[in-house]
């Protein structure tokens, strides 16, 4: 069985071949068909984007697809940034983009999640999934220079640490996303 993947991240797609290496799916990304066409992603949901992505691919492709969009969202602003994580600060790094939302958030409470979207389109289906992963956010930690994205500031309880200090191979067994793919999992094993 074949799927294209709607991302051009490498990351995502070692960490999705990783999981799905039990079942008979191949993956095929939109580099391998040379698409180079964003898709819109203008919901104000991760479910809703994750399945413009996938339908949108799915309609120029005929292939099933899966897709995925995530975000941080901070509790006492109203789950902000949310969809738009990756884009409210412009080109700002993510340095100064959670040093903002401290300064948003003086005198409230820090909690915030990850939350991810898996979304799934072919031919007769169409659904999408999600997984949180809880934690505090707190001032960047730049010491590991390979950080992804809001992980300097995003400090996970239980290892008394943020999510940038942690091994991807431990992150990968908490994380939003890895959690939102799992209930995938769950439901395409049964499919
Ligand atoms: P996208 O889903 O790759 O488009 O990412 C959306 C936004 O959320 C980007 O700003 C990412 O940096 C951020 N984000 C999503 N998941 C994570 C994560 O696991 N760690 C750090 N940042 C993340």
């Amino acid at each position: 069985m074949k799927i294209l993947l709607a991302t051009t991240n490498k990351k995502k797609i070692e960490e999705f071949n990783q999981m799905f290496k039990t079942i008979d799916i191949k993956f095929i990304s939109l580099k391998d068909l040379n698409i180079d066409i964003e898709s819109p992603e203008d919901h104000q949901t991760f479910k809703e984007n994750a399945l413009q992505k996938a339908k949108f691919y799915h309609e120029m492709t005929n292939m099933p697809v899966i897709s995925d969009d995530s975000g941080i969202e901070v509790f006492e602003l109203d789950n902000f940034p949310g969809v738009n994580s990756k884009r409210w600060m412009g080109d700002e790094d993510y340095e100064q983009k959670v040093n903002k939302l401290l300064e948003m958030l003086v005198g409230k409470d820090n909690s915030c999640q990850y939350k991810a979207a898996i979304a799934y389109v072919d031919k007769e289906q169409s659904i999408a999934f999600e997984g949180t992963v809880e934690g505090k956010l707190v001032k960047p930690d730049m010491s590991n220079s390979n950080a992804f994205g809001y992980d300097i500031g995003f400090y996970y309880e239980d290892k008394k640490d943020v999510f940038a200090n942690l091994s991807l191979e431990f992150k990968n067994t908490i994380s939003h996303r890895h959690r939102a793919l799992e209930k995938f999992l769950n439901w395409y094993k049964q499919k």
